[in-house]
């Protein structure tokens, strides 16, 4: 398997973010990530997926969507991934978008369903109310500005955080996590996603020029690391095809990679049907041997079936025999700067009974 990091959920001078495409690759060239989805507001731009080079590198640089409805509450957004068409003009249909693009293998997202607003800033909550909606791809469990948005209530927190953005990351949205859990538990196979959220916002106050979150510094915080069976060949239109369908199927983990990189975790599990990755099903037999390795020693949690099943506090590599059908992930944990934070979540196995 290789493993690739892809950030998603950016936008562009396309709609509220600062940097062209052009800019956005070269942050990501510069971050050295291998993927980077913008998904810019009720704005589809067809035709402009592909691969930019600098230095010998190179990275993927794919177009999506997010769509809003803007005669509607604030909130609702729902991210298009490997979109067939523009969609926008359905935006206030979110059903209809969710089966059209479920026609096309296309992916859907609900973005930062829990969010607080930054009431000193005038920045609004855009969290997920509609919640009748179904079979959408997943979940933004993780994204990067909602959490600096929930942990900045006041005016104190906000410059610290502005200051010091990687300090303020304390991992996934609780109540994300705990949706997960339940949308899982009802049996839907519904994807972890994070994101960046990326905008490069600039602003100028007085002969200071504020600006928040360089595309690049998101770029090396948090990252979906997928995986792939071949590895990308640099023929933009069939690396795309396959990134799409990693995503699609569930085949990654999130990634805090601001605390300590993420690179290597691997989570398996050995079954009557052979070795499995996340987002894969396999069938149980009599029982299966879940493998779960880090990149360092971490505190570490097995999850199955919306309970904690079993927690390590310092491991690296650990394998667990498991006999119960039902998903099972991974959460990892680290501590910095004396706090425990979110740092690794792989998306489930899921193991049936015949
Ligand atoms: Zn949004
Ligand atoms: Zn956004």
């Amino acid at each position: 398997m290789e493993e690739i990091t892809v950030n998603i959920h950016n936008h562009s001078t396309l709609s509220d973010g600062t940097g062209s495409y052009h800019e956005i690759a070269q942050a990501g060239l510069t971050a050295g990530i291998d993927c980077v989805v913008i998904t810019d507001h009720n704005v589809y731009v067809q035709g402009k997926d592909a691969y930019y080079y600098r230095d010998g590198r190179k990275i993927l640089l794919l177009i999506g969507e997010e769509i809003h409805n803007p005669g509607a509450q604030p909130g609702n957004h729902l991210l298009l991934l490997n979109p067939p068409k523009e969609m926008a003009g359905l935006a206030d249909q979110t059903q209809a978008i969710i089966d059209a693009m479920n026609a096309e293998r296309g992916i859907t997202i609900l973005a930062h369903p829990y969010e607080n607003g930054i009431p000193i800033l005038k920045m609004e909550a855009y969290s997920w109310h509609n919640w009748a909606i179904q079979d959408f791809t997943g979940i933004e469990i993780y994204n990067f500005m909602s959490e600096f948005k929930n942990n900045s209530r006041n005016l104190i927190s906000l410059l610290q955080n502005y200051f010091r953005p990687k300090e303020n990351q304390l991992g996934a949205n609780e109540s994300a996590l705990k949706k997960w859990d339940e949308l899982l538990c009802s049996g839907r196979k519904v994807h972890a996603f994070a994101g960046s959220d990326g905008h490069r916002f600039m602003k100028k106050i007085g002969f200071y020029q504020v600006v928040a979150f360089e595309y690049d510094f998101l770029f090396r915080s948090l990252n979906n690391h997928v995986f792939l069976s071949a590895a990308l060949n640099g023929d933009a239109e069939s690396d795309k095809v396959q990134i799409m369908t990693a995503l699609r199927d569930g085949n990654f983990f999130i990634g805090l990679d601001a605390l300590a990189s993420t690179k290597g975790f691997r989570f398996t599990a050995s079954t009557e049907d052979g070795i499995v990755w996340p987002g894969s099903q396999a069938l149980l037999g009599k029982s299966a041997t879940l493998q779960i390795s880090c990149p360092q020693k971490c505190l570490c949690r097995l999850i199955s079936n919306g309970k904690v099943l079993k927690q390590w506090d310092e491991i690296q590599s650990i394998p667990i025999t498991v006999t119960a059908p039902g998903y099972y992930r991974v959460e990892c944990y680290l501590p910095f700067r004396n706090k425990l934070r979110g740092w690794i979540y792989s998306n489930p196995i899921y193991l049936y009974r015949g």
